[in-house]
């Protein structure tokens, strides 16, 4: 395995490889690897030749008052995990070298960004288009992987590759969980245990959500969207959101809507998680 600091480094080896025929897979990451990015590489291994995995914490998809510098990394584990799962190369460059004092460009998608985390972290999603244009550029990939974990991100980024013709593949994968339900995240290492235990609530109440909307059918999502706000009241230190949206369009679900992303996002102290769930809505139905 490879590991590069070093744009220069990067988009040589993805330039020999794609010029011997080798099929490229991306997986972005900040870091602070666990089971949900793993799985990625695993699906981006079964896909292509070569796993490209990046590690790097952007500063620039941070807000002023977020958590840039505590962060969690641990560059010799991320390391020891991607050699274990196969990847072909770890590209961990610097902020400098991605971003030098005059970097002066944006990408940035401007419909499936406002909504939901749009909303509540503003120039987030731009810094994250623009890393991700980046890395294609840098890594050129045939598939990049992208976690439902990051439900709007995987669309965003989905709608910015067809947009600006990106020639490569968009894959989502599956959200990994902890057997208890919690989602996997980097962030996760934040929550105390009691923090932890009251995380609980985000997948329990979107789990229920599920057959209640099944049930009720899509006019009753804002009610349904009020009673797991209700039940993350009592547990979460601060609810950020919680929607039901059309899936495909981030907006309020119609009669045509065939599915349903239920998403939310709170605060355990201060620790920002966020949790989905996909609700298709003619499944069981002929
Ligand atoms: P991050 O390091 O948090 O920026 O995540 C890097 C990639 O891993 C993103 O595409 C995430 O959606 C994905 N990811 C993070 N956590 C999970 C999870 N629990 N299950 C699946 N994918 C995940």
């Amino acid at each position: 395995m490879f590991v590069f600091h070093h744009i220069a480094e990067m988009q040589e080896y993805a330039l020999r490889a794609k010029r011997a025929g080798t099929r490229i897979g991306l997986v972005p990451t900040m870091g602070f690897l666990h089971e949900g990015h793993l799985s990625l590489i695993d699906i981006a291994k079964a896909r292509t030749d070569a796993v490209v995995v990046s590690i790097f914490v952007n500063p620039i998809q941070f807000g002023k008052n977020e958590d840039l510098d505590r962060y969690p990394r641990d560059f010799e584990r991320d390391c020891a995990l991607c050699r274990e799962r196969g990847a072909a190369v770890i590209f961990a460059p610097e902020p400098g070298e991605m971003y030098p004092a005059d970097f002066s460009t944006k990408v940035e998608e401007t419909e499936l960004s406002g909504p939901l985390c749009g909303r509540s972290r503003p120039g987030h999603f731009g810094g994250v288009t623009t890393v991700v244009a980046k890395l294609f550029n840098l890594a050129l990939p045939d598939v990049a992987v992208f976690g439902q974990k990051d439900a709007q991100q995987a669309l965003v980024i989905r709608r910015m590759a067809r947009d600006l013709n990106f020639p490569v593949e968009i894959v989502t994968a599956p959200l990994v969980r902890d057997a208890d339900g919690l989602a996997l995240s980097s962030r996760n290492k934040y929550l105390s245990p009691d923090e932890r235990r009251r995380a609980l609530v985000l997948s329990r109440s979107l789990a229920a959500a599920v057959p209640a909307l099944r049930s009720a059918g899509v006019e009753a999502a804002p009610a349904i969207a009020a009673a797991i706000r209700h039940e993350l009241e009592k547990a979460a230190d601060r609810v950020d959101y919680v929607e039901m949206l059309d899936a495909d369009t981030l907006l309020a679900p119609t009669a045509s809507t065939r599915e349903v992303l239920a998403a939310l996002a709170a605060f355990f102290g201060n620790t920002r998680l966020i949790d989905n769930v996909l609700i298709r809505l003619d499944e069981g139905k002929e």
